[in-house]
């Protein structure tokens, strides 16, 4: 089962991405997230991505190809996996087809999750992390205790590239170097197109009533 998490920075695609992981029982995979693990931990990886990262620019597809291949080589991923925030490029959807024919498999779904504009703005002019992961909004999904983390206790913090200037810069970068991957996609006919505008909750159950159908459908799991 090899599900692509698709849609502009802040429209849920790490939080739901998370949820259809663990529903599946597969690995959640965010390149994002192993940028910023990298960056955390003071690697060469780590230090060649903040370059870009911090500017709201998509890290160069050589380096980002070459993580989510390691990643997506280990054993963990036989049996599927989300991907998170990857292909971002035209370059990177047509390497991880190249990667995937080679082992034999293929994408079975890629859920697009579309928010407005103004929404990611606004979405991203207020959100809050938790190192396990967790967002949250400060006006519209906020934490039971302000600045802690509901699940773990964890002080919440604000992503270095979640400026609303930066913000723009990464719309832009979707806009013009992610959509086109959409098209693609939607030819293979195995695009779901998700109202990102709700409730996570509702969210959650919408993508998932969607994976039911298409698995139906499909003979998968
Ligand atoms: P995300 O957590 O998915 O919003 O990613 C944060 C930042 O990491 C992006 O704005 C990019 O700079 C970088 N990044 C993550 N995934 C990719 C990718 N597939 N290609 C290029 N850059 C990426």
């Amino acid at each position: 089962m090899i599900v692509i998490m698709l849609g502009a920075p802040a429209s849920g695609k790490g939080t739901q991405s998370v949820i259809v992981a663990q529903r599946l029982k597969v690995p959640h995979i965010s390149t994002g997230d192993i940028f910023r693990w990298n960056i955390a931990n003071n690697t060469a990886v780590g230090e060649e991505a903040k370059k870009y990262i911090d500017k709201g620019i998509l890290v160069p597809d050589e380096l980002t190809i070459r993580i989510l291949k390691e990643r997506i080589e280990k054993e963990d991923c036989e049996r599927g996996f989300v991907l998170d925030g990857f292909p971002r490029t035209i370059n990177q959807q047509q390497s991880l087809d190249r990667m995937l024919t080679e082992c034999n498999k293929s994408i079975n779904m890629a859920i697009n999750l579309s928010v407005t504009d103004d929404e990611v703005i606004r979405r991203i002019s207020g959100r809050r992390m938790c190192k396990c992961g967790k967002a949250y909004h400060i006006v519209t999904y906020p934490p039971k205790t302000p600045g802690i983390c509901d699940l773990c206790n964890g002080e919440l913090y604000t992503r270095k590239d979640d400026t609303v200037e930066v913000a723009n810069t990464r719309l832009e970068a979707y806009k013009l170097q992610t959509e086109p991957i959409l098209a693609v996609y939607r030819e293979r006919g195995i695009v779901v197109d998700i109202d990102g505008h709700k409730p996570q909750e509702q969210v959650a159950e919408d993508v998932w009533k969607e994976i039911l159908k298409y698995s139906e459908k499909h003979g998968w799991m």
